[in-house]
């Protein structure tokens, strides 16, 4: 797919496939083309350049100049700002799909082929089990304006579901909500996902977001895909330091190879000291002496505090300096400084106190790490 504005290539070659029932982010930062992806499947932007199929059925082609409109394709979808009719109760707006022909006749298992014919009565059945499913069946009555911001987004997506689509857009739907809510939601909404078994294409910048919800996470950079995988596979083997970075939690680091074991695991000096790290991918060829990048897990460091008596540069370890802590409850996030221009972060769920600014603390690196990239220096500090 590809989507230019003028000579912005807001989408440049995005090229993917959804398994029917899976759920599937789109993960990148602001700019990135989430959006504009995810409206072109929606059919609320023709693309520049490439084609779309949804169960089957070719809804978008360049070369025909086909691009059918959102009605026409058996999409349902939910947006940041929910986008409830102000004037109309929660049941009316869930309704008015039904109401306005807007199902889509190609929905698969839907119940409604046409809201119109099935009467008053239908409707109404069908709009309740849809506010039910997101356990706003009391708000019926309610009006936008008289609801929480968790409640309309509640509705929005009952209204996104009600005439049964096997594939629902999702637009930031929980950004507007506050942080307690928004976790709560994403959990309802991966069930709600499940049991109505519908395709979800779910757009966000929060990477927490992201690996919470989805079976397959799609990392983007620049309006084209950078690594697709599922969220354990992503956050354990980022494939290359945009992705460690943009995923958090890793310390993106220039090192260089000291060794290379049979196994093909290298051995790396790092500003953390001494690591192991394997390679994702086959195509890299690890060679000793070369410029490497490796991604340091924050909670894969130890960290200890050392006494003036303590040796310096024991085997493997870096020595450094505390220069910030941050205490997030269940851990302790602590900057440290080893030589001239490196910082490492460390994150310690010991439940001891942050060692001071200026303590001196020597750092080892366990396990292994990931090798992003060989042969090209410049991760540019931690
Ligand atoms: P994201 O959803 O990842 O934040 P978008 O898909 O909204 O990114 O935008 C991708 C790029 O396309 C950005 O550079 C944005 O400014 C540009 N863009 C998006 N929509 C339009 C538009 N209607 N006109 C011009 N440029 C646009």
């Amino acid at each position: 797919l590809h989507k230019s504005y003028g000579g912005v290539r807001a989408v440049d070659g995005v090229d993917l496939s959804l398994r029917e029932g899976e759920f599937v982010t789109l993960l990148g930062p602001s700019g990135c083309g989430k959006s504009t992806t995810l409206r072109l499947v929606a059919g609320l932007e023709r693309t520049t350049k490439g084609r779309i199929e949804l169960f089957g059925q070719v809804v978008a082609d360049s070369e025909r100049g086909l691009s059918l409109p959102p009605n026409q394709r058996a999409i349902g979808m939910v947006f940041q700002s929910y986008a409830l009719w102000p004037h109309m109760t929660a049941l009316d707006n869930v309704a008015f799909p039904l109401r306005n022909g807007k199902a889509p006749d190609r929905s698969r298992g839907s119940r409604v082929k046409d809201g119109r014919k099935d009467g008053k009565d239908a409707t109404v059945a069908l709009a309740m089990a849809a506010l039910e499913r997101v356990k706003c069946d009391h708000l019926r009555d309610r009006y936008p304006g008289e609801m929480s911001g968790g409640q309309q987004q509640r509705v929005a997506l009952a209204r996104a579901i009600v005439h049964a689509p096997p594939l629902v857009l999702l637009d930031e739907p929980l950004s507007n909500l506050d942080a307690g809510l928004r976790r709560d939601l994403r959990l309802e909404l991966r069930r709600l996902q499940e049991s109505v078994g519908f395709t979800a294409l779910y757009v966000t910048h929060d990477q927490t977001e992201a690996l919470a919800m989805s079976d397959r996470v799609v990392l983007m950079r620049d309006g084209r895909v950078e690594q697709v995988a599922t969220p354990q596979r992503l956050f354990e083997w980022p494939a290359t330091p945009y992705a460690a970075r943009f995923i958090g939690d890793h310390n993106v680091l220039d090192g260089e190879i000291v060794d290379v074991d049979p196994a093909g695991i290298a051995s790396v000096r790092t500003a953390a000291g001494l690591v192991r790290a394997r390679a994702p991918r086959e195509e890299v060829e690890a060679a000793v002496g070369a410029d490497c990048v490796v991604a340091i897990r924050t909670d894969r460091v130890e960290i200890q505090e050392l006494k003036t008596d303590d040796a310096t540069d024991a085997d493997g370890t870096a020595d450094g300096v505390v220069v910030g802590s941050a205490y997030n409850g269940a851990y302790v996030d602590m900057v440290v400084a080893t030589g001239e221009t490196q910082q490492v972060m460390v994150r310690d769920y010991s439940g001891a106190p942050a060692s001071p600014r200026g303590a001196r603390v020597r750092l080892r690196v366990l396990g292994e790490t990931v090798l992003t990239e060989v042969g090209s220096a410049g991760a540019g500090g931690s």
